[in-house]
């Protein structure tokens, strides 16, 4: 069977303080007394045994009906409260004409009716105007510490407790006293903190629940219940809604150890938490009035109200500003598409979404640093860690970097805080920094010794509130939920910037291809149609030198051949380009090719010995064989030699070599010459149309590398130059297709 003994668990200690059963020790507080009556047919199940204090009872009245007690008429009028959920308070005078408020409430299946004596008489008029001047001079606060500065003043004016403090809880639980008003003579607790465990979580769920408690007087005495165990539920009554529901003896203890013997508590509930406690003191007992009681629970939900408005209206006016911040940032980015450009090249910066005072971007293996960071190995490194701790894509923050990142703590000055967002799979990440705040944290009593085991083996709380000092290193200011969402919106915007960035390059890319398709095609028929009239000019300045040459005077025949010599270089040019531009639309039709072969025939096509009867041409035996389009490759080597025949031409002892390096795949050829040499810094140029180092003295179009290259290209292979002015030059070039390719 249930007792309260095996009810109560064997040993309380910090770790099961918080299971202790607070709401089902039995226990009354005496300024009031207890009737529980079976909800089904309103009998009494039980009485507090502090019933004869105030009204005439014996226990014969157990299992009668309440309403010998209450009498017929409230009887009814409870029972007709309790069907339409509409339960009280309600005013009853007893046989001695005394008065007494009934405060019902149910738990399961009993009702427990609370009676309280009432002892002053209500000025209604007058309490009401007294609130309404609370509530007028909190709406006109300037800030929240202020509305808290105010309401701990008006509380103790209101009520004449002792102390009246304001306690916020932090996210863990742990407790300051945030505003107090208190009587001269006592030392103020302001700014002190308090541990979790202090009050525990189950006093805290109940807190929420009731709203207002009121400990009359902090005393180990307690009325009890008669019978002890409830004989509807064998089992301890719940006195969770009980406003004479006594402490339990851990806080008598707790509360006389800081020699207070009289509490109210009312509970400032913001966004269905329990943001902190109204928490008021007083060093003697005191019973507050059902109606004064009920007055502050008005009171703080004016507050939690305000104080709910009012941090509504401060995140929102952040919110307001950071997202005005990242559309300027967005903008940035999309001047020049331009992710860090626009995150960290103008007056208004990745710092600016957030309180941070530092940021990095890390964008293609780039780090750009602002404000106050760590290092770029710092972060790159921590970059690494976040990987393995967060999946890819994700975000990232704490304020106390270091408590968890051992190397945090090499910069936790700049960088305590860390707010993180890794893009593209962690290639790429957005970094903020907040700096360490050191700060003292003064607890009232040493927080790390809240409670002691009595001598009972039971949990007996710190006897000392003596304040105790810490220095908390490591931590920086918390990052605010504006801030978390500022940089989650920023990495959506990202993510349509890079993707519009993708989609413009794109639409650019295709744009230049019909357009170079359409100068190729144009290039093309103009060079087709200006054969033509070339022609013309050609066959007749021929028939003019045939026939009439001998009749021309000098000057006469001076132009004629100039006009000859210049239409020849005309034709080679349409040749070129007619070349160069055809070549795009080719198809590859490889095969295998014998390359000294191909050399011999060049250079008997070309005529070679006789024009260069000085140059020492060496060529390699046996040569690898090239796959490849013969046409192609024969007009890749035919512009290399001639190129190097060309340029060698001027030297004492022109050689111009010809090889392959075939210990390496795929082979490389080389067409080596001792000629005027390139200026390195027009290795790329020279492959360019129409881009010539030379002046007119050396023959050319300026097309013949275009075409190389273009050939190279179409053979998924690489060319490039090695040259030293005056000394010689060297073309290397390997070729990449083999059946596969082509037939792809
Ligand atoms: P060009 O018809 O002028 O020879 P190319 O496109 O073949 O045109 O070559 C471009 C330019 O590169 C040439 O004008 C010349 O200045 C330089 N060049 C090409 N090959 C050599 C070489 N073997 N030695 C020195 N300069 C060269």
């Amino acid at each position: 069977m249930a007792t309260p003994s095996n009810l109560y668990p064997q040993k309380v200690d910090l770790t099961n303080c918080d299971k202790e059963p607070i709401h089902k020790l039995n226990r009354v507080q005496l300024f009031g007394f207890i009737l529980v009556v079976d909800i089904k047919n309103f009998t009494i199940s039980q009485y507090s045994t502090n019933i004869s204090d105030f009204i005439s009872f014996d226990k014969t009245y157990l299992n009668e009906d309440v309403s010998a007690i209450i009498g017929e008429k409230l009887s009814n009028l409870i029972m007709e409260g309790l069907n339409n959920n509409d339960l009280g308070p309600y005013e009853y005078v007893s046989e001695k004409g005394e008065h007494f408020l009934i405060n019902p409430n149910v738990s399961n299946e009993h009702l427990i009716l609370e009676f309280e004596p009432i002892k002053e008489s209500i000025d209604a008029i007058a309490q009401q105007q007294q609130l309404t001047q609370i509530i007028t001079k909190l709406d006109n606060a300037k800030d929240e510490m202020e509305m808290c500065d105010m309401t701990a003043q008006m509380v103790k004016d209101f009520l004449g407790y002792d102390r009246v403090m304001i306690y916020q809880f932090d996210e863990n639980w742990n407790g300051q006293v945030v505003s107090e008003a208190r009587e001269p003579h006592l030392e103020s607790w302001l700014g002190l903190h308090y541990p979790a465990t202090d009050i525990p979580q189950q006093a805290r769920k109940l807190f929420m629940s009731q709203g207002v408690r009121l400990i009359s007087e902090v005393t180990r005495e307690a009325a009890t219940f008669e019978p002890e165990l409830s004989p509807l539920s064998n089992d301890i009554l719940d006195m969770s809604k009980s406003e004479l529901r006594a402490p339990s003896l851990i806080h008598v203890e707790y509360l006389e150890n800081m020699k207070v013997k009289g509490t109210l508590t009312a509970a400032i509930v913001y966004n269905n938490t329990l943001w902190g406690l109204i928490a008021c003191h007083h060093y003697s007992p005191k019973i507050l009035s059902y109606h004064k009681r009920l007055s502050v629970k008005f009171l703080t939900q004016v507050f939690s109200t305000q104080l709910g408005l009012r941090s509504f209206n401060s995140s929102l006016k952040k919110v307001n500003e950071s997202s005005i911040i990242r559309s300027k940032l967005v903008k940035q980015m999309s001047i020049n598409w331009n992710i860090v450009e626009g995150l960290s090249g103008y007056d208004t910066n990745l710092i600016g979404l957030t309180e941070a005072k530092g940021a990095a971007i890390i964008m293609d293996g780039e780090t750009t640093l602002i404000g106050q960071t760590p290092s770029v190995i710092q972060i790159e490194n921590l970059k690494q860690w976040l990987l393995s701790e967060i999946s890819e894509n994700d975000i990232f923050y704490t304020n106390k970097l270091s408590s968890m990142y051992a190397e945090g703590f090499e910069y936790k000055e700049v960088a305590s805080g860390v707010l993180a967002l890794l893009l593209n799979k962690g290639t790429n990440a957005l970094f903020w920094f907040k700096p360490e705040q050191l700060q003292v944290v003064d607890w009232g009593g040493n927080p790390n010794k809240p409670a002691e085991i009595g001598s009972e083996a039971r949990l007996s709380p710190r006897k000392s509130f003596e304040k105790w000092s810490e220095n908390v290193e490591g931590e920086s200011l918390p990052w605010l939920d504006y801030e978390i969402s500022a940089a989650k919106a920023l990495k959506d915007s990202i993510s349509e910037i890079i993707i519009q960035k993708y989609d413009e390059v794109m639409r650019l890319n295709q744009k230049l291809e019909k357009a170079y398709k359409e100068l190729e095609s144009f290039s093309y028929s103009v060079s087709h149609d200006l054969r033509a009239p070339l022609r013309g000019i050609d066959g007749f300045a021929q028939i003019i030198k045939e026939d009439y040459y001998d009749s021309l005077d000098d000057f006469g025949k001076s132009a004629l051949e100039t006009i000859i010599t210049s239409t020849e270089k005309m034709n080679v040019l349409i040749d070129d380009i007619l070349n160069f531009s055809g070549l795009h639309q080719k198809e590859l039709r490889a095969g295998e090719i014998d390359v000294n072969l191909m050399i011999n025939e060049i250079m008997k096509l070309n005529r070679v010995a006789t024009f260069y009867p000085d140059t020492k041409i060496i060529i390699q035996d046996n040569l690898p064989s090239i796959y490849g389009d013969r046409s192609m490759i024969a007009q890749l080597f035919s512009n290399l030699i001639n190129n190097a025949l060309k340029y060698s031409s001027e030297k004492q002892h022109p050689v111009i070599e010809i090889g392959s390096h075939n210990n390496q795949a795929p082979v490389v050829y080389y067409i080596t010459d001792n000629g005027i040499g390139i200026d390195m810094k027009f290795k790329d140029a020279i492959f360019g149309v129409f881009n010539r180092l030379v002046d007119e003295s050396y023959a050319g179009s300026g097309i013949g590398l275009a075409i190389v290259k273009r050939v190279v290209e179409k053979h998924k292979g690489n060319i490039w130059v090695d040259s030293e002015i005056g000394v010689g030059t060297t073309f290397n070039f390997c070729l990449n297709i083999n059946d596969s390719v082509i037939n792809e």
